[in-house]
């Protein structure tokens, strides 16, 4: 029986580019769903796969010389190998991204209007009143002041903070069904940052759209999803709900980011701060074994050279690694000073 609340099924997605060193496996072999109002968070280090996921799923990826393979269904259609003209239709449509740089989404040359009404003539079928009417009220919808004056600024006048909030009213303009925020609040200052993320947490109550909100950022996920993906050198090593993941984070790499987290307290303390060492491997020089074998303090020679299967530990919460196959080494694992 269809799922009619699923709204996305990413199924053994992979993306690679061929570079003068070699295959990148930037994505390789990830899955994954979202439910209609759902929040998933992807979580990890930058150059984990995370923007890329995001780019194979809207299209964004130039497939050849990209090489992109396995499913994506949206709304029951698969989008991958889907014509360009099919995908305008869903891009913008259905699916919205709300990207990291807001000063670089915007062409300075022309003021917030046109630049709104450029999206709603390509996507709606509104008159041009009516189409004004509608970036007017998105405008105040996103808490900007005075919104018909702002309709005649240009992008030079607006903030950063207020920029970012425009770009979250262009992804609404056409009432999509799935928005893609790719760390929509990086380049704010933490006091911008809390009021958009409560923007958005607000917005998408009120129309029960879905989302996946791509961060490096685990405090904003905490306030933000509601299931969280963790991501590694292109893969997906745990996969938790927000308040499973905190509580009882798996895999060494998410133990590890969590334990980063509160450096503040072991400052306070006078400890050393805990981090991750080493760096994430190459996507060229990826080995056949587990990826983080040579950041994970527990890597056996398996690690090194098997590549772990995805295990569920209880209801929804899934882990890459070696580890939860033996009950005496997740026991060790469990109590093992970070
Ligand atoms: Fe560490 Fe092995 Fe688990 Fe990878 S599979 S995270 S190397 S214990």
């Amino acid at each position: 029986m269809t799922d009619t609340r699923r709204i996305l099924t990413v199924e053994n997605l992979k993306t690679y580019f061929k570079t003068p060193n070699g295959i990148v496996k930037a994505v390789d072999g990830i899955s994954f769903h979202l439910d209609k109002g759902e929040t998933l968070a992807l979580v990890g280090e930058s150059g984990c796969g995370k923007s890329v996921t995001a780019q194979s799923i809207l299209g964004l990826i130039k497939v050849p010389p990209a090489k992109l393979t396995g499913s994506v269904v949206f709304k029951g259609q698969e989008l991958v190998g889907l014509s360009d003209d099919k995908y305008r239709d869903i891009r913008g449509m259905q699916i919205s991204m709300i990207f990291q740089e807001p000063m670089s989404a915007f062409d300075p040359l022309y003021t917030i209007g046109q630049q709104l009404m450029e999206i709603a003539k390509v996507h709606m079928p509104w008159s041009y009143q009516e189409a004004k009417q509608r970036i007017i009220d998105s405008l105040r919808l996103v808490h900007i002041p005075e919104p018909e004056k702002r309709y005649s600024e240009y992008p030079h006048e607006m903030s950063g903070g207020m920029l970012q909030r425009i770009m979250i009213a262009m992804a609404l303009l056409p009432s999509p069904e799935l928005i893609i925020a790719d760390e929509p609040t990086t380049a704010l200052d933490v006091t911008i940052q809390a009021q958009v993320l409560n923007l958005m947490q607000e917005l998408q109550d009120s129309y029960n759209g879905s989302m996946i909100f791509i961060t490096h950022d685990l405090g904003i996920v905490a306030e933000i999803a509601d299931r969280v993906h963790v991501m590694y050198a292109g893969k997906i090593v745990e996969k938790a709900s927000v308040i499973d993941l905190f509580e009882n984070p798996l895999h060494p790499y998410t133990k590890g980011l969590l334990t980063s987290r509160v450096k503040r307290e072991y400052k306070k303390e006078g400890k050393d701060l805990p981090y991750i060492k080493g760096h994430v491997p190459k996507a060229s020089e990826f080995s056949t074994g587990c990826r983080f074998h040579s950041r994970c303090t527990y890597a056996t020679e398996t690690c090194k050279t098997t590549m772990p299967p995805e295990i569920e530990t209880e209801k929804g919460h899934r882990v890459a690694c070696f580890l939860f196959e033996r009950d005496d080494l997740v026991e060790n694992f469990a109590n093992a000073k970070p």
